[in-house]
């Protein structure tokens, strides 16, 4: 047996051993069961994890053992390479999907959904969080990326976020400390390396009428003019700024332009879509390509907003 593979199963099985029957251990797991683009090698190990005390556990081996440990939320945002992530990716699992309104607060576990935490916030009558719906990421996953449309960002509405600090202490972040900006936290900076367990929400009392007319709005505004019938990752760029970066793409003639199965959105050119059988790394070159060709025509560099992950070439 080749050595590598010897080191993982060890790691399988001494998981297996430390952490308890409501968590889940899966050894060299497909990611692209567990990414929106469909796309994705196998990671070693991938732990469901549905209690504090078992996140620990994996932590502190991980730690122990210089393994390397990789947290996915809804994986809505992520380009994971072909050849996958070496070590142990951790999923929150049901434990950290509980969702509850306490007056105009609602707190969420990190593992829910926006949808389902917005559609908390309605049956609560409150307002501030219909921007949000639609959005196909985990609220964990929504705070680490400081996730936001139509105007609104989660910078606006979180209150405060409860995460598992290096030394697995329980910490407690006001919304003042997350040095929240566009698609930036205190968390995507690693200025706190932290693992994040749920968060508080501040709305307003509304009308719930008015909000669950406000959250059609923004979803029939998605299925208009965004390509939701095919595996994708969202908008790949940041907004550059003064432009738009899917109408820099259009105007460079690039909707519908391929590279193996992965093509420039026919219907919204700041997406890439998977064909059906898009490799990682077709994804990475046609977004190279994209951006030399709108560093070429606009003198505009494109930034990506997806993060890409995993071992590469
Ligand atoms: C069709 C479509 C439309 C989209 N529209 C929007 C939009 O309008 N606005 C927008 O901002 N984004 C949008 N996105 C992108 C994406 O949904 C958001 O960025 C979302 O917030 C990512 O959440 P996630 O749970 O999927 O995170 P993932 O993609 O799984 O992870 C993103 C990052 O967050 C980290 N992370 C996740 N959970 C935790 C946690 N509990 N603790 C610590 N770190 C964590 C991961 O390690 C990773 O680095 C869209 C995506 C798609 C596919």
């Amino acid at each position: 047996m080749n050595k590598y593979v010897g080191e993982v199963i060890v790691l399988y099985e001494e998981l297996e051993e430390i952490v308890s029957e409501k968590s889940t251990i899966i050894y060299d797991e497909i990611m692209a069961n567990h990414t929106s683009f469909k796309i994705g090698g196998k990671a070693d190990v991938f732990v469901v994890a549905n209690s504090n005390e078992d996140l620990i556990q994996v932590i502190e081996y991980a730690k122990k053992n210089d393994i390397s440990l990789f947290i996915i939320g809804n994986g809505s945002n992520l380009l994971v390479s072909d050849k996958g992530i070496r070590g142990v990716v951790i999923k929150l699992g049901d434990f950290f999907r509980e969702v509850n309104v306490e007056g105009e607060y609602v707190i969420a576990g990190s593992a829910c959904s926006i949808n389902a935490v917005a559609q908390k916030a309605l049956e609560g009558s409150l307002s501030g969080f219909e921007w949000a719906f639609g959005i196909p990421g985990s609220i964990g996953g929504a705070v680490f990326m400081n996730a936001g449309a139509y105007g609104g960002s989660m910078s606006d509405v979180v209150y405060e976020t409860t995460y598992l600090d290096e030394e697995y202490n329980l910490c407690v972040l006001e919304n003042t400390k997350h040095d929240f900006g566009y698609r930036k936290s205190v968390f995507k900076s690693g200025d706190i390396k932290g693992i994040i367990l749920s968060t508080k929400l501040k709305l307003k009392n509304g009308d719930s009428k008015d909000i669950w007319d406000e959250m059609q709005k923004y979803i029939n505004a998605r299925i208009e003019k965004q390509p939701l019938n095919m595996p994708s990752a969202g908008s790949v760029f940041k907004r550059p700024d003064g432009y738009f970066a899917g109408k820099l793409i259009e105007d460079s003639g690039l909707k519908g332009f391929k590279v193996g199965g992965a093509q420039v959105s026919e219907k919204h050119a700041g997406f890439i879509v998977n064909l059906g059988d898009a490799t990682a790394n077709d994804v990475k070159e046609l977004i190279k390509y994209i951006q030399n060709k709108v560093k070429e025509n606009y003198n505009v560099e494109l930034e990506t907003e997806i993060m890409e992950v995993g071992e590469w070439e």
